[in-house]
């Protein structure tokens, strides 16, 4: 069944975006696409394999019965949202999220409509590497994604900061492994600081 709000990204990937109206879907999956092609094969291969592997886990634990997913065919489900997402950290969750199979339900990329519409290209691949090197890490079953392990990891605070070892890990894949330049993305953090915050506050509130 071909949802017509769906627009390929990359089809031989499975990676299809879910279009609802809150930005430009040409140019958005044009810098997915771009910024998917720019990571290394392997980290491609274990991110579509573990999608593949979780999806069919599913559909075996409901017994093939795809009411209980939003739109099975495409997995994960990539999408620009008006609602913004809080996680348990700073402004990147509030950019942008990602949940795995293993932890809540199918893999779910959510990108904040503002932050995607109002960043240039180079930064707004930086937020989509990052998410995808929250994918990946969970993919490999890194320690510092993995659900038991996760819990021991220390917090470190660092000035105001609270610094979350699985986001430190995020950003050392999407930084020295993958080498995207995350200034574009920190000027942008700076230009925007009040709408960040005005947004993380609001967030919050809508626990
Ligand atoms: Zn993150």
């Amino acid at each position: 069944m071909k949802d017509k709000n769906t627009y390929p990204i990359i089809k031989t990937s499975g990676l299809y975006y879910t279009h609802n109206g809150h930005t430009d879907a040409a140019r958005f999956v044009r810098v997915f696409a771009e910024t998917w092609r720019a990571l290394p094969f392997d980290a491609r291969r274990a991110m579509v394999q573990h999608w593949r592997e979780s999806k069919a886990d599913f559909l075996n634990r409901f017994k093939g019965d795809t009411s209980y997913f939003e739109n099975p065919a495409y997995w994960p489900r990539i999408e620009v949202s008006r609602r913004r997402t809080l996680n348990d950290d700073g402004t990147a969750a509030v950019q942008a999220s990602y949940t795995d199979a293993r932890h809540n339900g199918w893999p779910l990329f959510k990108f904040w409509h503002f932050a995607v519409n109002s960043m240039r290209d180079k930064a707004l691949a930086y937020l989509i590497a990052h998410e995808l090197a929250h994918s990946y890490l969970n993919a490999i079953d890194d320690p510092s994604h993995s659900g038991e392990t996760r819990q021991e990891w220390e917090t470190v605070e660092e000035g105001d900061y609270l610094i979350l070892p699985w986001e430190e890990e995020a950003r050392q894949m999407t930084e020295s492994e993958w080498g995207f330049d995350g200034e574009a993305w920190e000027q942008w953090n700076n230009e925007n600081r009040e709408a960040l915050n005005r947004a993380a506050k609001e967030a919050s509130r809508n626990e």
